[in-house]
């Protein structure tokens, strides 16, 4: 007779597997071993590490090695990582890597993630985490202080700068109460720059039905004042609702500052909400060159700022800072309304109430661990650094025979095409580009507007120095050659 498992023994079978879940103290050091030589060898191989990899497999080896019953060694999973993830695909930690909006991801960043991993710290609610909490309000409040917004404005760290544009569309949403019916005749001021995350933030907002007005632009792709003012005045005649203006203090797509103090005074003269999209160009004000352009970005009711871009941390943190709290509480607050009434009492206002998140990633100390160790002094620099360099490659890409460059960088976006001598100028352009791509030792992106396809230079990674731009220009040199010798 094999004898009835008793309850004891049932649990201390599970217990046995269940522990597994936690390594001992020599485990933890083979594991972490592992993981830091893996951290090393790719810091390592960055420089030599092409900016982009395009593999015809894709790295699906992944899907050959299924999530199995009983796992596999550490070892081996870095290798699938390595051979599957690490190598495919753009190199967004490269400095090489100058398409899109680049941020890099610093590695006092990845330390303290590591370590906001291991604490798992609640950051959403101030009894719960008290510190944390106050970490996370302290950089908002930072965040406020360099772009001029007044001390008692609210905030919160979020995933990315498309969330953070949502939460400011919610939060404009409501406190103008554009709802029912009024959403068909509120109209929103933008120009055709403006990043599409405003255009989904609108839909998912329940507001895709609104009515967006692209505002002309003048040669530098900056939004016309005047352009604005007009539209505004002719829409409110006809029985529409102007409601949100959208200034970008740098757009993706040409890397231009909308005239934002000019536009302030539009918005506020017509009363309307006034909204600075910065998840490219708002930690420019850090740098000198920044500030005189983005001048005017503090006249808004709120600015989306995102930290794994222009302050180079890893992806998923932006951030967004609303003027008037309330008006952010009131589009975030939970069920619990009691809670209105602590909102000025507790010392720290929680996230849990400002934002779209509850339980969510201690996102603070992968910002807070590299400012407080490195200080402000090397981002202030990098910035600097950034925008000399796109000014240098405006520069010198117009002595390279063919090409032409678009208006004078206000950050550090370049656009530029190459001109054949003969046949169609995009199609050669959209052959630069792949071919750059094929070759992988530096990555650029192309955009399309006023009917023409364009290339762009974006310096924004604190691993891009001088030396990469240098091989930009010769790798644009060299591969606009190959493309006319080999007959275009
Ligand atoms: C990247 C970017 C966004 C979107 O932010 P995510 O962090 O990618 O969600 C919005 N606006 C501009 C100008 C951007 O460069």
């Amino acid at each position: 007779m094999i004898p009835e498992p008793t309850l004891l023994d049932d649990i201390e079978r599970l217990e046995n597997t269940a522990r597994r879940l936690e390594p001992d103290a020599a485990e933890r050091e083979t594991l972490f071993k592992q993981v830091i030589d893996y951290a090393h060898r790719h810091l390592d191989d960055l420089a030599e590490a092409p900016a982009y990899v395009g593999r015809d497999d894709n790295g699906r080896a992944l899907l050959d090695s299924p999530i199995s019953e009983e796992g596999t060694h550490l070892e081996e999973a870095l290798a699938l990582l390595r051979d599957n993830v690490d190598t495919a695909g753009i190199n967004a930690a490269s400095g090489r890597f100058l398409g899109y909006i680049p941020g890099g991801g610093l590695v006092y960043s990845a330390l303290g993630d590591l370590l906001a991993a291991l604490s798992n710290r609640y950051a959403s609610i101030f009894y719960a985490g008290p510190g944390a909490v106050r970490m996370e309000n302290m950089l908002t409040r930072w965040m406020a202080s360099i772009a001029g917004y007044p001390e008692d404005s609210a905030g919160f760290l979020a995933s990315g700068g498309s969330i953070a544009n949502l939460s400011a569309i919610v939060t404009a949403r409501d406190a103008f109460d554009v709802a029912g019916a009024a959403v068909e005749k509120a109209v929103v001021y933008q120009t055709e720059h403006t990043h599409h995350c405003v255009d989904k933030a609108l839909r998912v907002a329940g507001l895709g039905r609104c009515i967006q007005r692209m505002v002309r632009v003048d040669d530098h792709y900056r939004m016309v004042p005047e352009a604005l003012d007009q539209a505004i005045a002719t829409d409110a005649k006809t029985g529409l609702r102007p409601w949100l203006v959208v200034a970008s203090a740098g757009t993706t797509n040409t890397g231009s500052v909308d005239p934002m103090r000019a536009l302030g005074e539009i918005a506020r003269g017509h009363g309307l909400w006034y909204h600075v999209e910065g998840a490219y160009g708002a930690f420019f004000v850090l740098c000198p060159e920044g500030r005189a352009i983005l001048d005017g970005m503090n006249t808004s009711d709120s600015l989306v700022l995102d930290p794994h871009k222009t302050l180079f941390l890893p992806y998923g943190t932006g951030a967004l800072l609303v003027k008037d709290r309330q008006k952010l509480y009131a589009a975030h607050r939970g069920k619990a309304d009691y809670m209105q009434d602590a909102f000025d009492a507790v010392e720290e206002v929680s996230s849990a109430f400002l934002s779209p998140e509850l339980t969510k990633h201690f996102r603070g100390l992968r910002m807070w661990l590299p400012l407080k160790v490195l200080g402000v002094a090397p981002f202030r620099a990098a910035l600097s650094e950034k925008i000399q360099l796109a000014r240098y490659f405006y520069e010198q890409i117009q002595r390279l025979d063919g090409f032409e460059v678009g208006p004078y960088p206000d950050l550090s976006v370049v656009t530029y095409r190459y001109v054949p001598p003969r046949g169609n100028a995009d199609a050669f352009n959209e052959r630069l580009v792949k071919s750059i791509q094929q070759d992988g030792r530096i990555f650029i992106s192309s955009t399309r507007f006023n009917n023409t396809f364009v290339l762009r230079m974006a310096v924004s990674c604190f691993r891009t120095h001088r030396d990469d731009i240098d091989l930009a220009l010769e790798i644009l040199r060299d591969k606009a050659k190959e493309i006319l010798d080999f007959g275009f």
